[in-house]
Parts: C-alpha cells; structure tokens; sequence
C-alpha cells in the first residue's frame, strides 16, 4: 500500500507532533490533524483533493479537518458522541462539575466553544469492517470508540503506542475501565504477528 506521512507539528509541548498519513491515490487520509484554522487551511490546500477523512478516535489533534471543513468522514458512532461532549463548553463544564473539577481551569481548553461541531459528513464505522482496503480493528482505551486500520502488516493505530512514554486513559461519561482497555488494545496489538 501505498502511503505518506504527514508530520502536523502541534502548539503543545507533548506530544509534539501528531502523523497523518494520506493513503492509496492520495484521495483518502486517516486522521485529520488539530483543530486549527490555519493548519486545516494549509493542509486543504496541500491536500486539494481528498475527501474521505478516516477518523482513528475524536481527540484535538486527530479531528481539525472533519471539524473545520467540509468532507466525508467515518467514525465509530461512540467518538461522534465525544465530539459532542468533549467540544461543548456547556456539556463540558457539567461534567467537569460533577467530578468537582474547578471549572476555572478548563480555561486552558481553548478548543471548548459554544457551537462548534462537525462540518462534516459522517458515516459510521464499526469493528471488523472493511473500508478503502483497509480492515476496521476496535482499539478502546485512550478513547473509547477509537478504531485502528489494518490494511495488511501495518496499523494506524491512532495513539496506541508514543515513542519515549505511553499515551494518556482519561475518563469519559459511561465509560467504566478505560485501563483495561487500554491494555488489553495493547495485548491485541501484541498479538498481531498471529492475525496474518
Ligand atoms: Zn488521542
């Protein structure tokens, strides 16, 4: 399979930088970078002609071009609800309430805003679906909805391994035991010299 990286340099100091990659005809990308207007911009331009957009999982910096622009994405229908909750400032700050979070500090959050929702089109993905070639593998824990895609000896994985320290479990609404998840996605992916 024919495939690109695109290196997204990110504001923060970790994770410094977030990979795309731009798939088969350069018509189809998985993930879509931080929500950004002037990064989505740049890569709209750069990347004229795509217009599926695969989503690994609904965080920040995985999301900029399915929330600021206008093109096909699929997801699994869990992250859809995260997007909702986790962009909201109303929603949000409920839920921060009622784990006594001082509200003061989702003020860093500068992606919390009133309205800002996805642009795009969705379609729903689920676990052991194939989609551009690339079959659809449930990956729970950093996030609970999160898919990974498996063309053939690759996976993009979505933030399921860092280089030099592990990716963060964080705790969503309904969600129970997002570590055993995790480490079980870990244990799944451990395995995959079995799934060939
Ligand atoms: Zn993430």
């Amino acid at each position: 399979m024919n495939v690109e990286r695109i290196k997204v340099k990110l504001p923060v100091k970790r994770p410094k930088f977030v990979n795309l990659y731009l798939l088969v005809n350069g018509k189809c990308l998985i993930d879509g970078g931080p929500i950004e207007t002037s990064f989505v911009n740049t890569l709209s331009k750069k990347l004229g002609e795509v217009k599926d957009v695969l989503i690994t999982h609904h965080h920040v910096d995985h999301i900029g071009l399915a929330m600021l622009n206008s093109v096909e994405v699929y997801m699994h229908p869990i992250e859809l609800k995260l997007v909702e909750h986790s962009y909201n400032i109303d929603t949000y700050t409920k839920w921060a309430r009622s784990y006594g979070i001082d509200i003061r500090y989702l003020k860093s959050f500068t992606w919390l805003s009133r309205g800002l929702a996805l642009k795009s089109k969705i379609k729903f993905v689920e676990n052991g679906e194939t989609l551009f070639r690339l079959k659809v593998i449930a990956m729970p824990g950093h996030s609970p909805g999160r898919i990974g895609f498996y063309p053939d000896k690759i996976l993009f994985s979505g933030d399921a391994i860092l280089s030099k320290t592990t990716t963060y479990i964080e705790l969503y609404p309904g969600y129970q035991n997002p570590l055993k998840d995790h480490l079980r996605t870990l244990d799944r992916v451990r395995q995959m010299e079995k799934w060939k």
